[in-house]
């Protein structure tokens, strides 16, 4: 199932790069592998995916030690202070920086482990009351400010779209959230690059990926859906 389902969000990648007039390799595929059992991630792995996301630092915990060293584990949910430490070294990259607070942590643990640590800022672009994420008006000064701390490096934004059943009414916020990475790309801010735009999940990553997402997460196309019990 696994296998087949890669298949099918590789070829409706390809066909959105395509429509969008994009080379493939600029579009990173994220398997959301949150609650679902290392067994699965293996599977994957498998086929040759190497990018996995999760959205708990105790999972990522759980997952690193008995899986490939070669997978890049991408951290996409809301990250505690107190939970820095237990990831610093393990995760390729944080999509979820919406504080200054929590980048002086990380710098803090960064400078620490002796790296220089990548991290996305999350943008709430939709302003959901709901959701984590800077407001668009507020993330250039906050880009500014972590841009001084020199074991972390902005890659770029990242957004968590509203939840809907039809991907077209997600277009333009992932449109303003490209517009908000050009802006700030246009300042030439040092310590900043704005080249990563991760938006778009099962629901809506091919209409992400018109708009110009280079990271994608895709959890239930891939996996099937989630169950939360307890
Ligand atoms: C769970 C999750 C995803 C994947 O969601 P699906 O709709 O299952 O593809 C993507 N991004 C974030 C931040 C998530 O928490």
């Amino acid at each position: 199932m696994i296998e087949e389902n890669i298949k099918q969000v590789e070829d409706n990648i390809a066909k959105a790069c395509e429509r969008a007039n994009r080379d493939r390799s600029e579009v990173t595929l994220i398997c959301v592998s949150k609650t679902k059992p290392a067994s699965m991630v293996e599977e994957a792995y498998k086929t040759g995916q190497r990018n996995f996301g999760e959205n708990k630092v105790q999972e990522i915990n759980d997952k690193y030690p008995i899986l490939p060293d070669d997978i890049k584990w991408h951290l996409i949910g809301h990250l505690q202070r107190n939970k820095v430490k237990y990831i610093i070294n393990k995760v390729h990259l944080i999509h979820s920086v919406d504080s200054i607070r929590l980048a002086e942590q990380i710098q803090h643990e960064a400078e620490k482990a002796d790296k220089v640590m990548n991290i996305l800022v999350q943008v709430n672009v939709a302003n959901e009351d709901t959701k984590f994420g800077l407001q668009v008006s507020e993330t250039e000064d906050v880009v500014r400010e972590i841009a001084k701390m020199p074991n972390v490096h902005i890659c770029g934004l990242m957004t968590i779209a509203p939840f809907t059943d039809d991907p077209e009414t997600n277009r333009v916020f992932f449109r303003k959230l490209k517009q908000l990475s050009v802006d700030i790309k246009n300042k030439n801010i040092d310590n900043v690059s704005m080249d990563c735009l991760s938006m778009g999940m099962t629901g809506d990553y091919q209409v992400a990926i018109e708009e110009g997402a280079t990271l994608v997460r895709v959890g239930t196309g891939i996996f099937g859906e989630r169950i939360y019990n307890k």
